[in-house]
């Protein structure tokens, strides 16, 4: 499909929402983020804006509908009570997916992908599994899975603020990134490294993911610079391969789901 513009829900009259999700294609990604810290050199909107840049590059290339990005979102427990995060409780933040999610489902969409740039697990699965309860097929994806496939990019895994999330940062939204306050940080966890996976990381026999415990230590109490990782190895060509492999893979998903369902056609949940 060549590419268009970028479908924003808030953009449009509704009529056209509804001829679109009819006529045209009937699948829509919400993308989240969160308020959070992203140390000196990143706004605390950074993981809102790169669900954002790269769920618009995707409606570009499949011409899907984009809900709008609630910005807040939810946090595990070690974020709470850094100065800059504003975490919503799990409850308001399952809550506001799924409330968003049924909405947009009035409009006639009946296939969601919830696209995430931050590390909340904790309320999008709980969320795509209650809407499924109510007959609504959603998925939720979090970006950096795609970096199992791709490590020739980074040096590192995906950790918060760094190599990983700065450079995709830099390819999107540069200019509200400051290079020269980028620096590298980070803490030690509860228990060793090699039981845990880190996000982006491809796991191994036996290992928990990051966000299957309460691994580490309050990052107020730990973090220095609000880095986990080396912000300083970011560079925007690394955050154009990382943002170009999200994009195809995401595309390609989409691809599936057309080829399986029909427009207006609701996959057999519920
Ligand atoms: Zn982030």
């Amino acid at each position: 499909m060549s590419e268009q513009k970028a479908l924003w829900w808030q953009n449009l009259p509704a009529e056209e929402i509804v001829r679109h999700a009819k006529e045209v294609c009937d699948i829509a990604i919400l993308p989240i983020g969160a308020i959070e810290q992203h140390g000196p050199h990143c706004p605390c909107g950074d993981d809102d804006f790169n669900a954002i840049g790269m769920a618009e590059l995707i409606s570009k290339k499949t011409g899907v509908m984009l809900l709008p990005c609630p910005m807040y979102g939810s946090h595990p427990y070690h974020h709470w009570k850094m100065p800059g995060n504003i975490p919503l409780t799990y409850e308001t933040h399952i809550g506001l997916i799924m409330d968003i999610v049924r909405g947009a489902q009035v409009a006639g969409y009946n296939k969601f992908i919830i696209l995430s740039a931050h590390g909340q697990v904790s309320s999008t699965i709980v969320a795509v599994h209650k809407l499924g309860i109510e007959g609504i097929f959603a998925l939720s994806l979090h970006w950096y899975d795609f970096l199992r496939d791709n490590q020739d990019v980074l040096d590192d895994y995906m950790w918060h603020a760094d190599e990983a999330e700065t450079s995709v940062a830099l390819y999107l939204f540069p200019e509200l990134v400051d290079m020269s306050k980028a620096g590298k940080g980070g803490g030690e966890p509860l228990v060793d490294r090699k039981f845990i996976i880190a996000p982006g990381q491809r796991p191994r026999p036996g290992m928990m993911y990051h966000f299957e415990g309460t691994f580490a230590r309050p990052e107020y109490k730990e973090l220095e610079n609000g880095i986990i990782g080396d912000a300083t190895k970011a560079t925007r060509e690394k955050g154009e391969k990382i943002v170009t492999g999200v994009v195809d893979h995401v595309a390609e998903l989409i691809e599936d789901i057309r080829s399986r369902y029909a427009v207006g056609e609701k996959p057999p949940v519920g």
